[in-house]
């Protein structure tokens, strides 16, 4: 790995910092999958800038990771870079009148998000009680919950280009829809982002947020999951509700079953492996298109390969 020496020069500790093989069990909210080749946790957005352009003039396959609450990383792990957003971290906020206006780099954690907003008495976040994960990764897929989705309060987002340019999309660039954004791409790392809140009263707020909390007793929240697995193919038809209706809950593959809570979760215990995940994806789209004719869409998004279904 000639490309990994070279990087290495680029090191310093306060721009990016670089690790090899490490394993991204640690690093996802299933705990599976192998090892990144290399992982590299950028400082700032010229770190970023830097890293893709690297990645680009070398040819060297690069993976975005926030949180890692949505994605599966192959058993045989990523044979380049994985950008960790952890250590883009930034935040700051203005009033003006009733509205706050916040500045967050994308490696911040919703939920912390959701905590300040919620302390401070500002409306707009409530729906995502309970959505782990980073506002880059949330932005990158327009996470929601409760009717709304983060892609309701973007005011603009910056994000870093294959070959290292910055772009700054303004509100009008932007689209988003039900779990789509059109920021999203492999090619692309969301850096910072402005959003929009209202300022309103911490008992209004809180109340709100509780009561979408409660609703989560739905969904098996302490389990090891990546949220829900597919997208619903309409607003009317719920995939949770075609896998319950094709027999899918408690399906199992080797560590991987279907949730009996929700059928659209997929939970793993012990030494499951990703393949066992992949495969019981498969066999629930099969259930599903014979009883209903319906190709269920993943939300999940899968990182590496060849993925192989074992029946
Ligand atoms: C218990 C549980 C409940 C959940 N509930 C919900 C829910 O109600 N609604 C919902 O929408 N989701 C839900 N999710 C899924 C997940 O939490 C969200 O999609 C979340 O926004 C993903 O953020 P992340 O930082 O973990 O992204 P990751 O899982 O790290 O990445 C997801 C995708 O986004 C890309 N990405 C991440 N950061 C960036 C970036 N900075 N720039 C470019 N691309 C990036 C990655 O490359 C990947 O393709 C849930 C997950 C769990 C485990």
């Amino acid at each position: 790995m000639q490309w990994l020496s070279k990087l290495k020069r680029n090191q310093s500790d306060d721009y990016y910092e670089i690790y090899e093989n490490v394993s991204l069990s640690s690093k996802t909210s299933f705990r599976l999958g192998g090892p990144a080749k290399v992982y590299v946790c950028p400082r700032s957005e010229r770190a970023v800038a830097d890293i893709m352009s690297f990645s680009s003039k070398e040819d060297v396959p690069l993976w975005v990771l926030g949180g890692g609450t949505n994605v599966l990383v192959h058993d045989d792990g990523l044979p380049g870079i994985v950008v960790g957003t952890s250590k883009l971290r930034d935040i700051t906020w203005e009033i003006r009148g009733s509205d706050v206006y916040v500045f967050v780099y994308s490696g911040f954690a919703l939920p912390e998000l959701v905590a300040i907003a919620l302390k401070n008495g500002w409306s707009g976040l409530e729906f995502a009680a309970g959505i782990p994960g980073t506002v880059g990764g949330a932005l990158a897929g327009n996470a929601g919950a409760n009717g709304r989705a983060v892609g309701d309060l973007v005011e603009w987002v910056k994000t870093v280009e294959k070959n290292g340019e910055v772009i700054q999309w303004e509100k009008n660039d932007l689209v988003f829809s039900y779990r789509y954004s059109n920021i999203y791409s492999p090619d692309r790392v969301i850096s910072q982002s402005c959003l929009k809140l209202k300022v309103s009263e911490t008992r209004k707020v809180m109340d709100l947020f509780m009561e979408y909390k409660k609703r989560r007793k739905m969904q098996p929240m302490k389990k090891r999951t990546a949220g829900c697995v597919f997208k619903n193919p309409s607003p009317d038809m719920s995939a949770g509700m075609l896998l319950e209706r094709a027999g899918c809950k408690g399906l199992s593959k080797g560590g991987a079953c279907v949730s009996n809570v929700h059928a659209n979760f997929i939970e793993v215990e012990g030494d499951a492996k990703a393949s066992d995940v992949y495969s019981l994806i498969e066999c629930c789209k099969e259930r599903v298109y014979a009883c209903f004719g319906v190709s269920l869409e993943l939300e999940i998004r899968l990182f590496g390969g060849p993925w192989v279904y074992v029946e």
